[in-house]
């Protein structure tokens, strides 16, 4: 939470104590190159032993309380009806307002569903942004995906508080274009991941909404970082100061027609659900819950997890929790701003996001900026984060390149995991990085997936940068570092 310092700063400072620790281990340059060649220049496949701090993601890697761990050891195992089930179903109640509950193991795994039952081939899904996984169901069933963001969403270096809103003049188009019925659904997501986090306004939301009902469409919410979006209402939305983050949790999901999230953001576990007042809709996707995922009462979630999932539901609307990520996210983009490193701005939830292509202006898109840049990071500071740009994207049918809209590098700041000082160290590091950026050249494939290939495929890098990199931090720190 924010604290303002006598200066007039205002620091992050941690409202936790920490009770259990995992050590983490700094491995040396030259194990980081070793660990970073083997693993093709892709962080997804470097194994955690050889990583000093994990930035890779915030999801399932947030800090646990002790009464969520509590609540694990009184889970009851039981295919049908179990207890756990209906605490979460009273907790999402009481949270959000939703009585019909639907649980699956992941957040994909609720957008599975969501695209078995309403997206049908040739339909168009209109949406703030995509993510990965819900682009991939969504056109496996046959859809489209139309991002109708407005102009500014693109622009990492704004003040716009609301990247992630939708232009409803955009989304009369498309209903004008395709007509209604055409239309799956339209999509919101709270803190729209892929450009850096960002939220959308409680206004915008409510327009969307509008449209979206005059026309007969409904309105989903992927609610997976709805803490988040709710604490940025409250800190940047006129007339939301002084509502409570449970309050504007509650009516962001009273709003939407139906709430779908991946419990491993904001909830601090792991799992997932979908969420509806309505029962008509309740009742289409609840035949597919058991042929996907598991039973109505546990949905391939394990109760312990469900049982997690109850308490963390009602914790993330406590102001401290909501704010624990953001307000540190916050610190360490203005930490970097302050070096001079291209920074997403305004921080947003989840991640602190470089600009890969202005960090690396030399380097074409077609040698995978982001990726470099993430690789690069990796190999002077041990810190790994994701890449979220080209690699991220998928070839068109004729195999030609779809560059992103976006290069960044993410790196994530799991709930309550990580202190300042860590946060500090990958500070000067981007920083040292910063002075040698010309030494990065690039990478290419060597084994390419065709479906989602930044979590398997293998890179080179060009000239063996990757190696010189190493040397140069060496020069520097000396060979322990
Ligand atoms: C993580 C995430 C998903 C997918 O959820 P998983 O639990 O990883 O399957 C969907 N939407 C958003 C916004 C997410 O952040």
């Amino acid at each position: 939470m924010n604290i303002r310092l006598s200066n007039g700063k205002l620091l992050p400072v941690e409202m936790h104590k920490i009770k259990i620790v995992q050590q983490t281990r700094l491995p040396s340059a030259d194990e980081r190159l070793r660990a970073m060649e083997e693993a093709g220049y892709n962080t997804f496949l470097l194994r955690t032993r050889d990583v000093f701090l994990d930035m890779l993601t915030d999801s399932g890697t947030n800090a646990m309380s002790d009464n969520q761990l509590g609540a694990m050891m009184v889970a009851d195992d039981a295919y049908a009806g179990s207890e756990s089930f209906y605490k979460l179903q009273d907790a999402v109640n009481e949270v959000f307002g939703l009585p019909y509950l639907l649980p699956a193991h992941q957040g994909r795994a609720a957008e599975h569903l969501l695209a078995k039952v309403l997206v049908k081939p040739g339909d168009v899904v209109p949406m703030n942004y995509h993510f990965t996984t819900t682009k991939a169901h969504f056109t496996l069933a046959g859809g489209t995906v139309l991002e109708i963001f407005t102009d500014e969403a693109l622009n990492t270096d704004s003040k716009e508080f609301f990247k992630g809103n939708i232009d409803t003049d955009k989304f009369l188009d498309v209903i004008k274009t395709y007509g209604s019925e055409r239309i799956s659904f339209v999509r919101m997501e709270a803190t729209t991941n892929l450009l850096g986090g960002q939220p959308f306004s409680m206004a915008n939301y409510k327009k969307v909404k509008e449209i979206a009902a005059a026309n007969n469409i409904k309105l989903v919410l992927d609610a997976s970082l709805i803490s988040e979006q709710a604490y940025f209402i409250k800190q940047r939305e006129d007339g939301y100061k002084d509502r409570s983050i449970a309050e504007i949790i509650w009516e962001l999901a009273d709003i939407a027609d139906i709430v779908y999230l991946s419990g491993r953001k904001s909830c601090a576990v792991r799992g997932g659900f979908i969420a509806t007042k309505r029962k008509d809709i309740f009742d289409t996707i609840l035949p597919w819950l058991p042929v996907y995922e598991g039973f109505a009462t546990y949905g391939g979630m394990s109760t312990k997890e469900i049982e997690a999932m109850a308490v963390g539901i009602r914790e993330m609307t406590q102001y401290s929790v909501a704010s624990s990520s953001a307000d540190m996210i916050q610190y360490f983009a203005e930490q970097l701003k302050t070096r001079g490193i291209p920074v997403v701005t305004p921080p947003g939830g989840l991640a602190c996001h470089i600009d890969a292509r202005r960090f690396l202006p030399d380097i074409p898109p077609s040698k995978y900026i982001a990726a470099s840049l993430t690789s690069a990071v990796y190999l002077i500071s041990g810190a790994r984060g994701m890449e979220r740009g080209t690699m991220s994207e998928q070839r068109d049918p004729d195999g030609n390149e779809v560059f992103s809209d976006l290069e960044l590098l993410r790196l994530a700041v799991p709930r309550r995991t990580y202190t300042l000082a860590q946060i500090d160290y990958v500070v000067d590091r981007v920083a040292w990085l910063a002075n040698h950026r010309d030494l990065i050249k690039g990478l290419i494939f060597y084994e390419e997936p065709p479906i989602l290939r930044f979590f398997f495929g293998k890179m080179r890098a060009i000239d063996n940068w990757g190696a010189k990199l190493v040397e140069a931090f060496k020069n520097d720190f000396g060979p322990e570092l």
